[in-house]
């Protein structure tokens, strides 16, 4: 017999498993065949942007926030491409598993500076990562670097820094 636990990680397997498959990019890709596919899922405007000191948030690595107009997602900087290039995966993990369709993402207007109010979004903290929607999005985020394999992210046309 299955634990419980490991019903839980099969099904979480199975989702992201179904969720990589729908994206229909193959087993290989580059984060801008991503980074269209998501946009176009979503049909918005979707801006990925460094913003070196978000990390000085409460530990914040990522954010992704809806406003009328666009998906916005907001990195902190590392030195390692790859680890830069997770912070979005996981954010764009969550704009592909619906996380944020219902009543799942609060207000984050509070948290960040600049944000119009009533922004909704979603924050990836480091201390983050134990719920379900966290173990999925981070598995997905996993699968996709996969996809990628390499530094395809710090060639991005759509990655931009706000100094
Ligand atoms: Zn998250």
């Amino acid at each position: 017999m299955r634990s419980k636990e490991g019903e839980h990680s099969v099904n979480i397997e199975l989702t992201v498993t179904t969720a990589v498959a729908d994206l229909a990019l193959g087993g290989i890709f580059t984060f801008d065949d991503l980074f269209d596919a998501v946009r176009e899922r979503r049909q918005r405007r979707l801006r990925v942007v460094e913003l070196a000191d978000l990390g000085d948030h409460d530990g914040i690595c990522a954010v992704w926030l809806i406003t009328d107009a666009e998906d916005f997602i907001l990195h902190a900087h590392s030195d390692s491409v790859l680890h830069r290039q997770q912070f979005v995966l996981h954010e764009f993990a969550h704009m592909i598993l619906g996380h944020c369709d219902g009543d799942e993402c609060s207000e984050v207007d509070a948290l960040l500076p600049d944000i119009p109010p009533h922004t909704r979004g979603r924050l990836l903290r480091r201390q983050d990562l134990d719920s379900d929607t966290e173990v999925a999005a981070e598995s997905l985020a996993d699968r996709l670097a996969a996809g990628i394999r390499g530094s395809a992210f710090a060639e991005s046309r759509y990655s931009e820094i706000f100094a």
